[in-house]
């Protein structure tokens, strides 16, 4: 369903009753994680026929929405996670954004949806986030977290794709994602639920996905956990990823495995990145298979030394603690370990222009 759309222009439309700045700044003091946003959002519609027309950054509101509307119904709905930063030297930047640009793409087959132009997506990102500078919060940890996303707007109850989608782009400052800061956080071994079964949607990142593993979550928080780590579906024995972050184990020997993509594993961009990161290191990284049997007896042998989830929002969190029906125990005496810290470092420095920025990862918003 490639949308044959000719370039797009947006229509800019500054919003006329912004947030005064003297309560921007003090909402900045104390930010936490997707509650404040950003004075405008970007909007791009598609219907059949049409294409993607009527592209516009615009005062951020309500849609309107009506109760046969078929995201309602059928979930279909998919978003991207990215992050504008404030670079040590007064920089906007955007982390990779072709790459997330290129995955709405890969989920939008997935859900039968439009594809976006990968431009088009860019444009409305870098679009809102110029007419949006003023919310990028400056300081460690603190960025403006960018949520595009896209939703089934026809009002029609048959099952089938829609013909109008809506695409948008939100955005909203934030600060570190886990309350504790840097402090390693704990897991729960979802070894009931799974999260994506061979020929699902594992891969795409869709709401859906989202909507299953909250009672997993759930299940964690009751637990006294941060996070749950789901296993495979079909043999409950492969370690997969959490909810919304990939996994990372590094052993004693300095290489490092994470799961292999293959359908089941949302495809992490700072999964990719880590891997490039530590492979220039010299690590040795695999893309294998990995079992919560062999967690286990790798820690209680000694041979595991560190865990490690990544993502966007939470970029890197030590596993400190791992919990399941039968036991718990613990990695790295509950710590940071040195190869997780180095590896969040590296890319961290990346991202807040730090570093050499020798891959070219970092997309420059000029003149903001
Ligand atoms: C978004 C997401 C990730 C992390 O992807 P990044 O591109 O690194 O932010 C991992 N797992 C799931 C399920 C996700 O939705």
């Amino acid at each position: 369903m490639q949308a044959e759309t000719p370039r797009l222009t947006f229509d800019i439309k500054p919003n006329t009753n912004p947030m005064p700045e003297a309560d921007r700044l003090k909402a900045f003091e104390n930010l936490g994680f997707g509650t404040l946003f950003s004075d405008h959002m970007a909007v791009i519609r598609w219907s059949e026929g049409k294409g993607w027309h009527s592209a516009e950054v615009t005062a951020r509101a309500p849609f309107p929405i009506d109760p046969a509307s078929s995201v309602l119904h059928y979930a279909q709905e998919i978003f991207e996670g990215m992050k504008a930063y404030r670079t040590s030297d007064g920089r906007a930047v955007l982390f990779r954004p072709e790459q997330n640009a290129h995955r709405f793409n890969e989920s939008a087959r997935r859900m039968a949806m439009p594809e976006l132009p990968e431009e088009a997506f860019l444009e409305a990102v870098e679009k809102l986030v110029r007419l949006d500078a003023k919310w990028i919060p400056k300081g460690d940890g603190a960025s403006l977290y960018l949520r595009p996303f896209m939703f089934a707007s026809e009002n029609f109850l048959g099952v089938r794709p829609s013909k109008e989608y809506i695409f948008c782009v939100i955005a909203s400052p934030v600060g570190p994602y886990f309350k504790g800061g840097a402090k390693p956080v704990s897991i729960w071994v979802s070894e009931h639920y799974t999260r994506a079964a061979p020929g699902g949607t594992g891969a795409a990142k869709c709401g859906g996905n989202y909507a299953a593993s909250l009672v997993a979550q759930a299940e964690a928080y009751a637990k006294g956990c941060d996070q749950v780590v789901f296993l495979d579906a079909a043999e409950h024995k492969w370690v997969e990823e959490l909810g919304g972050m990939n996994v990372f184990f590094v052993f004693e020997d300095g290489s490092i495995v994470t799961p292999p993509l293959g359908g089941t594993i949302l495809p992490g961009i700072t999964r990719k990145s880590l891997i490039s990161l530590a492979r220039e290191e010299g690590v040795t990284v695999h893309e294998k298979p990995y079992s919560f049997e062999e967690w286990k007896a790798d820690v209680a042998s000694g041979k595991l030394k560190e865990a490690f989830a990544c993502g966007t929002a939470a970029v890197v969190a030590a596993i400190g603690t791992v919990k399941y029906p039968e036991g718990e125990f613990q990695i790295g005496g509950g710590q940071n370990g040195p190869v997780t810290t180095k590896l969040r470092d590296a890319l961290v420095g990346i991202q807040r222009g730090q570093s050499n920025d020798r891959h070219g990862w970092l997309h420059v918003i000029d003149g903001i």
